[in-house]
Formats: structure tokens, sequence, C-alpha cells
């Protein structure tokens, strides 16, 4: 089947608002705000009611970070949502976490780099994924009150995709200032060890409200089907394969549903903070679900599904044999999707800690999608195939009709 030019132009146009329009979707950003009250209007103009729960979020100005040892400058940037701060103190190398449990860093300023910088440090109060050893490292270097950190990164492709250097910390909680800078500028900063170094970070943590919205349609709301695309992008970034690609599937799903009065609920949720450091938006949407996530017969989470190269990929999680059956019966009928390996990363991860029967759409080349794009200014209009947009909207418009159907 081919989608009629009128759709496929609805996508574009959608992709086109969100990512270049609106030059900055992160929560807490007037952008953000923007992006939500876009979404809100356009699926109350398809007849579905919208509600947009609120939460307190920060968004962070900065005008960026200067570090020298003795006149000479070092190439480096404020980690984002840093404290500001203008110091001048002596630096301490710390390379692994035993080392910083017996270093002397009071007062002084700490570069962090090899070991103890490989990976990402989750921030203190996010409450999905927090491994032992980066709460003990954040736990350790909030006690020795050093004045700042510096840390030299090399690449992390799992947690932060293709950036390089990347923030070693991103935690608009943590209460030391921190910049970041390439793992050779660390190097040559390593050997002033023990000598003052000036540091000054310009950058303000000012006070913002973000929301999800909420689009509901179908007389029955304790058996629905729920949607997820999270509308908030990394900040600096246009953010379309990640994540306007799935915001603009469940816009165009809403116009494919204008006409929809069936039994079964359907709620489509446009989830803000899956790119900023706490999960806000998650973290809302769970505490007003609690104890009904037995009521969502499928949730579906849509991230990154369009890159122009390879297929749509999706994989399922706890669904029962029927609903199994019933998905890939309908998606075989569109060759543009195939079944693809786990992944976890996503906030399908929602569905899965309360066992709801899931399924999650992303592109089959998102190794490289990440590797090359995601969280860089590349990921732009121009990677996002509009035709598999629509393609998506699509199936899912006949997974909702089927579902419905079933329940008579
Ligand atoms: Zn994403």
């Amino acid at each position: 089947m081919v989608p009629s030019n009128q759709i496929v132009e609805a996508a574009g146009f959608y992709l086109q608002r969100l990512c270049i329009e609106i030059d900055n979707r992160s929560t807490g950003s007037e952008g953000n705000r923007a992006a939500t009250d876009f979404f809100a209007r356009t699926v109350s103009g398809f007849g579905f009611e919208t509600e947009s729960p609120q939460f307190d979020c920060i968004d962070w100005s900065q005008n960026g970070a200067r570090l020298s040892v003795k006149g000479v400058p070092f190439e480096v940037f404020a980690s984002p949502y840093s404290l500001g701060c203008q110091v001048t103190a002596p630096m301490v190398v710390v390379s692994t976490a035993e080392e910083l449990t017996s270093a002397e860093i009071s007062e002084k300023v700490v570069l962090l780099r090899g070991e103890i910088a490989r990976e990402q440090l989750m921030p203190k109060n996010f409450p999905f994924y927090n491994p032992d050893h980066h709460r003990f490292i954040i736990q350790l270097l909030e006690a020795k009150t050093p004045k700042a950190i510096v840390a030299a990164t090399s690449r992390d492709v799992v947690m932060v995709g293709s950036q390089y250097p990347f923030p070693l910390f991103e935690d608009g909680d943590f209460i030391i200032p921190s910049i970041y800078m390439t793992e050779e500028e660390g190097n040559k900063l390593a050997a002033h060890a023990g000598e003052q170094l000036q540091l000054e970070i310009q950058a303000e943590r000012i006070p913002a409200v973000g929301c999800n919205v909420i689009a509901r349609k179908g007389a029955r709301q304790d058996r629905r089907v729920v949607f997820f695309a999270h509308i908030d992008a990394r900040m600096g970034t246009p953010g379309a394969n990640d994540n306007a690609s799935g915001v603009s599937v469940l816009l165009l799903l809403a116009e494919l549903l204008a006409d929809y009065s069936g039994s079964l609920g359907v709620e489509l949720v446009a989830m803000n903070g899956e790119d900023y450091f706490s999960n806000p938006g998650e973290q809302r949407y769970l505490a007003e679900n609690a104890g009904r996530f037995d009521e969502i017969v499928l949730g579906v989470n849509l991230d990154d599904v369009a890159y122009h190269k390879g297929k749509v990929a999706y994989s399922l999680y706890g669904c029962p044999d029927d609903l199994v059956g019933l998905i890939q019966d309908v998606f075989t009928k569109y060759p543009d999707l195939i079944e693809g390996q786990a992944w976890y990363q996503g906030d399908h991860g929602l569905f899965i800690m309360n066992g709801t029967p899931s399924l999650a759409i992303t592109s089959e080349l998102l190794e490289e999608l990440m590797g090359d794009f995601t969280h860089t200014p590349k990921d732009s209009p121009e990677i996002v195939d509009t035709n598999k947009l629509v393609t998506v909207a699509l199936s899912l418009r006949d997974i909702v009709l089927r579902l419905d159907r079933q329940s008579g």
C-alpha cells in the first residue's frame, strides 16, 4: 500500500516544526514548552482530550568555561547543568576509585581521568539505573568537598552516543561545579599536578516547569493501549530521530484515529524528560499510574524510529502469545518493519518494570545511528525517512483497530 502524498507531507511538516522552527526542546526550555503546546494543540484538533501534568525542572544557561595553568589555556566545556564558579586552587590527579578514597582534595580542584572517567556517572537522584560504583564515586566526591572537578573523558557510546569528549557529570542536583575535556587535553593537564590552576565556569541553573502531554480517546480508559514518544531533545541538538521521529508518528497516528470511536481506550503520551538528567516526565507518569498498569493491554514506545538507512525494527516484551500473533500479523503487511534485537534503554522500561506487555519501535541500525548522530547537531531531519514515519503510524493504527475489535 502506498501512503498518500498528503500524509507524507504532514510527517515532513511535523519534523520541520519540532526540529527547525523550534530549535531546542531540552526539558525546561522555552522550546520544550513550545513543543508540548504544539503537540497538545495538534492532537486536540483530531478530537483527543488532553491533559498536561506539570513538574518542576531546571533550565540551564551557560557562557562557557575557561581553564588555565600559568596563563596557558586548555580547551574545556562546562558540564551540562553545572553550577558556575571562579576558582584558583592546586590540582590533584585521580585515576581510580581507590585513589579517590585516599586522595586529599578538599578545597582543591580534582582532575578525574582514565578508569574513573570511563563511564558517564548516573545523576545522583536518577531512579531507574544507578550502579553502586557510580553512587560510590559521587558520594566520595561530595564528602571530600573539592572546589571543582575537571574530567578528561574518552568515549561511551552506550550511554552518551557519539559525543566526544562526553560530560562525566550531567546532573542538576550535583553541587560540585565541573567541566570536561578530551583525553588528550587531560594528558597535557595531568603534567601540571600540584600546580595552581585557574578555572571559571559561567553557568546558571534556572528554575522552570515542564509537562507531559497525555491525549485520550475511546470509551474505556481501564482497558487501553498506550503509546509513548519522548518529546524532549538533548540540549543544543535538533533531535530529529531522537525523538521528533517518535513524536511525529504519534501526531500522524492521532490524525489516522480522528474518527475513532471504539471501546478500547487509546492514550498518546508525549513524554518529557528521557534525555534530561532526572527523567521527571517518566517519574510523573509512573506516580500517576501506580497500581493501574494492569489496565494497559499494550504499551508501545517509539524512539529513533525512522533512520533513513536500514529498516524499522520492533521488539516485544512480556506479550502473551495471542498478542504476539496479532502484532506480527499486522507488521508482516509492512515490508519496512522487521523484528529486531531487544534493547532496554528506552521508556518502554516503565512498562517492563510494571509487567505490562510492551512493544518497542526503533531503527534497525540503531547502533550506527547512535554512534554517528545521536545527541549531536547532525541528528537533523535529513537523516529521517518520512515514509517510514507514515508506515509506522499506519501499522499502529491497524493494531489499535484489531485490538478494539477483539475487545468487542
Ligand atoms: Zn531518545
